[in-house]
C-alpha cells in the first residue's frame, strides 16, 4: 500500500536508480504509474534512456528499444538516400570516375594475384 504520490520531482530524482534496477518494485511501479500518466516524465525518461544508450553509459544486457533502432535506421537510410540526389553538377564527373574505378579495380583484382 503506497500512500504517497509520485510527483515530477520525485520522478527526476528516482529515474537514474529505476534505469539500473536499483528501485524497491513498489517504488517502481509508483514511478512507472507516473510516467504512464505524465506526458511530460514520459517525454523526459525517453530522452533519457537515448542520451544513456548514445554514451554507452547503459550497463543493463538489454539491447535498445526497437523502435530507437527503427528510428536510427530510417534516419541513416533518409540521409544515404539524399547524398547522391545533391549537387547534380558535382555529380556528373563523379560518376565516370566511380565506373571507371570500379572497372580498374576489378582488373587489379585480378592481376594482383
Ligand atoms: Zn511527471
Amino acid at each position: 500500500m503506497i500512500a504517497e504520490h509520485v510527483t515530477c520531482q520525485m520522478l527526476v530524482e528516482l529515474v537514474t536508480e529505476w534505469m539500473d534496477g536499483a528501485l524497491a518494485p513498489e517504488t517502481r511501479v509508483e514511478l512507472e504509474l507516473h510516467m504512464v500518466t505524465c506526458a511530460a516524465c514520459t517525454t523526459y525518461v525517453d530522452q533519457l534512456r537515448k542520451t544513456r544508450a548514445a554514451l554507452g553509459q547503459l550497463h543493463d544486457e538489454a539491447p535498445p528499444e526497437p523502435a530507437v533502432r527503427q528510428n536510427l535506421l530510417s534516419l541513416f537510410r533518409q540521409k544515404t538516400a539524399g547524398a547522391p540526389g545533391e549537387g547534380p553538377g558535382d555529380d556528373a564527373p563523379g560518376d565516370a570516375g566511380a565506373a571507371a574505378d570500379d572497372g580498374g579495380s576489378g582488373a587489379t583484382d585480378g592481376d594482383g594475384a
